[in-house]
């Protein structure tokens, strides 16, 4: 059932029956169900791209398993070429979608877990190697999407996991059959998991030897017995009950990547499947890789949406007549360079990569870093000049009912009006799209999506060599280089 275009991958999730509610109703069909559909259309766009002859080259990539050709999204990156070509990739897919296409987090997941898998079993005898690249290959050949599920609950943040009073915090194994694990717990934030076919589930943190049972790596399909989803809500996503309304802003895609809770409440995963048991040694290095990887990212996708918001003030600057005004266009210039350096730091850190022993390139972790931390900060400044430049109007305006009502609507129309000859809908629609862009979860997803501030200080500061910078300082000022 290879997938082979967006209508097949839209095709393809009909026929999974994931259990997900929203709103406490189950949701029956998320190709259709409004707070569902936007986010499928947004993940059919990674493999629209597959096709399109101006971007094949960045969408698609020649598996090192199978010789055959495959989604870059379910690639082992090979070379420092495939880590640039993923960057580009996500910037044309965030210009194309304005929104988050989830097909990422699967990805790194997939790239950390491989060279994990690897290094245990150069370590322990282990098989976990050959077990992942034979689902890996069937997750190529069959074009499938796969949510990378790292965030567990957590519970009480001052204990770790085999303190907790409530042992289900973090996720484990409950049990051991001859035929396979039984695992239970939950991962939060899961960009992208009502619509995507496979959950690759990895810890959470760093762990020591009390923690065996937390150390767990497996893939589970999104409707194995015991899984539930719990969609989140976002922020004026009621507005979306009828898609089409002109007060959505961005009526194909969503304002963000589509979150879910997946609970695992006893899942059976037999052992082809289980790629870490109990290898608690290896639990930072696959946090350490996936958010590496994914920060990376950051500087790529969200570029793309800033692209996309950049010129949705331009343009709104055009239709109002401020376009030529000097302090516009350089809040405009700021806007720009503040994307382009965003984008520079990921294509630094992937030019920066490095093979790890099984093969598979890694980025430049800490340029990784810096730069989804200063995704953190030019983010909101790029979103806090378009508010600047867009005007109150993008908070104040009437709907859409409004402007279509017979009493009012030619007031709408009348009083929101721009320059002669632009239709009033076209001004009211842009600003809808920047509010859309710049406000409530599409924000909050900038600041803790990929790890919190806090967590790329802490990889900022542990990779920031300062033994090495301190020898630098004491050579130039003739001191000795004693240890102290
Ligand atoms: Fe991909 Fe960006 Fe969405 Fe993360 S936030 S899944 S990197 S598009
Ligand atoms: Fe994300």
């Amino acid at each position: 059932m290879k997938i082979n275009s967006s209508a097949d991958y839209i095709n393809s999730l009909t026929k999974c029956s994931p259990i997900i509610y929203y709103k406490g109703k189950k949701i029956e069909d998320v190709t259709t169900n409004p707070a569902t559909a936007v986010h499928v259309r947004a993940a059919a766009m990674t493999y629209a791209l597959a096709s399109d002859p101006e971007y094949m080259d960045l969408a698609i990539a020649t598996s090192h398993l199978s010789g055959r050709t495959i989604s870059r999204f379910t690639h082992v990156h090979q070379n420092i070429e495939d880590l640039i070509k993923k960057v580009k990739l996500l910037r044309v897919l965030g210009q194309k979608t304005g929104t988050c296409f989830q097909r990422c987090v699967g990805f790194d997941g997939i790239n950390a877990t491989y060279s994990v898998t690897y290094e245990m079993d150069k370590k322990y005898g282990t098989s976990y190697f050959e077990r992942f690249k034979k689902w890996l290959t069937y997750i190529q050949d069959e074009n499938l999407m796969v949510v990378g599920a790292m965030t567990d609950p957590k519970g009480d943040r001052s204990k770790g996991p085999a303190n907790q009073s409530d042992p289900d915090q973090y996720l484990r194994i409950v049990e051991r059959l001859k035929d396979g694990i039984i695992i239970r717990g939950a991962k939060l934030h899961m960009t992208g998991a009502v619509n995507s076919h496979e959950i690759l589930v990895m810890p959470t943190t760093a762990m020591d030897e009390t923690c065996k049972d937390y150390a767990v790596i497996c893939a589970v399909p999104v409707d194995a017995p015991g899984v539930t989803m719990i969609f989140g809500r976002q922020a004026n996503d009621s507005r979306r009950d009828n898609q089409e309304d002109m007060d959505v802003g961005k009526p194909s895609f969503g304002v963000v990547g589509g979150e879910a809770v997946i609970i695992f409440e006893d899942v059976f995963v037999p052992w082809e499947r289980v790629f870490m048991d109990g290898e608690t040694d290896f639990c930072g290095d696959i946090v350490y890789r996936f958010a590496a990887h994914h920060r990376a990212n950051y500087g790529a996708c969200k570029t793309g949406l800033m692209d996309v918001l950049t010129g949705a003030v331009c343009y709104l600057t055009q239709i109002q007549g401020t376009a030529n005004g000097s302090h516009v266009k350089d809040k405009v210039t700021e806007m720009i360079h503040l994307s382009e350096t965003l984008y520079s730091s990921s294509i630094a850190c992937s030019a920066e990569g490095w093979p790890t022993s099984s093969g598979a390139f890694m980025v430049n972790t800490m340029l990784a870093n810096v730069c989804k931390h200063n995704v953190t900060r030019f983010h909101f400044e790029v979103a806090r000049l378009a508010t600047d430049l867009a005007g109150g109007f993008i908070a104040t305006l009437p709907g859409e009912a409004d402007l279509a009502n017979k009493e009012v609507g030619p007031f709408v129309k009348k009083y929101f009006s721009g320059v002669d000859g632009i239709p009033t809908e076209d001004r009211i629609k842009i600003g809808r799209l920047i509010e859309a862009m710049t406000g409530g979860t599409a924000m909050v997803e900038s600041m803790h999506g990929a790890g919190s501030p806090q967590a790329q200080r802490i990889m900022i500061f542990r990779e920031g060599r300062l033994g090495q910078k301190i020898k630098l300082a004491k050579t130039l000022a003739r001191i000795s280089q004693r240890d102290k």
